[in-house]
């Protein structure tokens, strides 16, 4: 489906780029009595070009932490870095994508693509040239004259990753991009982004609360604990790449899938009772 081996990378994306540093950050919303601490005392250090996925129950602060390295959300203690900068805002070393498609609807799917190249005062042709090199990517270029309501849920999906793309991020942030899709979409997509990242190369943070998804993916996957949220667990998955879903039935596959699922499942019942008491 995709045509991902023709893609030449873009020679304008510098190599090595893409750490993100984690300093002792939390993050609590409101003041007073209504103050609720969303990321608790958080350190971690993501290597440029990782492939990384933030795991965790529902609620437990990962769309937060997240939203803190893309710039969206201040921490209230410590720093995100990446690549030695610290992060105040949103900027186009990283792209996001969310799990709703989160397009402009009233453009193209084209324009939607060209939009990030046009705003950094890129001229048309090569906004335009741009746009075209990542639909061809993800592998909807014939689809550019579409609008986002007249595609499936998976193209509009890989249309929010070429325009995420497009503005050549160091840095893909992706907050349970698939988590809209059903299951067969959603299989294909994860075979699909593990091909695009191959040769983008780019730092790609995850996240899901979908064990097996964070295990087929991952380099390492990163549990946090339920509310507040915390890194309780940074699990290495040793799974050969390029990967296949017929990993799923090997050793290795099974046996993190399982250490993960039994943290998962006691930091749920914890998020559970807390809820109810
Ligand atoms: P997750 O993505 O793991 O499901 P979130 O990061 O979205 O969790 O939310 C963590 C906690 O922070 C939740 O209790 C949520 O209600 C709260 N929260 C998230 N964003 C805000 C906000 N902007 N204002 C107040 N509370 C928020
Ligand atoms: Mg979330």
């Amino acid at each position: 489906m995709l045509d991902v081996l023709k893609f030449k990378k873009p020679e304008t994306t510098e190599k090595g780029k893409g750490q993100i540093d984690v300093e002792g950050v939390s993050i609590t919303f409101g003041k007073g009595p209504d103050a609720h601490r969303a990321v608790d005392t958080t350190d971690l250090t993501i290597k440029a070009g990782e492939f990384v996925c933030i795991l965790g129950p529902s609620g437990c602060g990962k769309s937060t932490l997240l939203n803190a390295i893309a710039g969206y959300v201040n921490p209230t203690e410590g720093a995100v870095i990446v690549d030695g900068t610290e992060v105040t805002k949103p900027g186009p070393d990283r792209g996001m994508v969310f799990q709703q498609y989160s397009l402009l609807p009233w453009k193209t799917v084209y324009e939607n693509v060209a939009f990030g190249p046009k705003m950094a005062r890129q001229t048309r042709i090569e906004s335009g040239s741009v746009a075209n090199t990542f639909l061809e990517l993800v592998g909807l270029k014939k689809f550019g004259n579409r609008y986002p309501a007249e595609l499936s849920g998976g193209m509009q999906q890989r249309v929010g990753i070429a325009r995420a793309l497009a503005n050549y991020p160091s840095v893909l942030l992706m907050d349970e991009p698939f988590g809209a899709l059903d299951a067969q979409t959603r299989l294909m997509m994860q075979e699909s982004l593990l091909d695009i990242w191959r040769k983008f190369e780019t730092t790609v943070v995850f996240v899901t609360h979908d064990v097996d998804e964070a295990v087929f993916l991952a380099d390492r996957v990163l549990i946090m604990s339920a509310a507040p949220g915390k890194i309780i667990e940074d699990v290495t998955i040793n799974l050969p790449r390029p990967r296949s879903t017929d990993m799923a039935s090997t050793d290795e596959y099974v046996k993190s899938r399982q250490f993960c699922l039994d943290i998962i499942k006691a930091e749920s019942r914890k998020a559970f009772e807390s809820q109810n008491t």
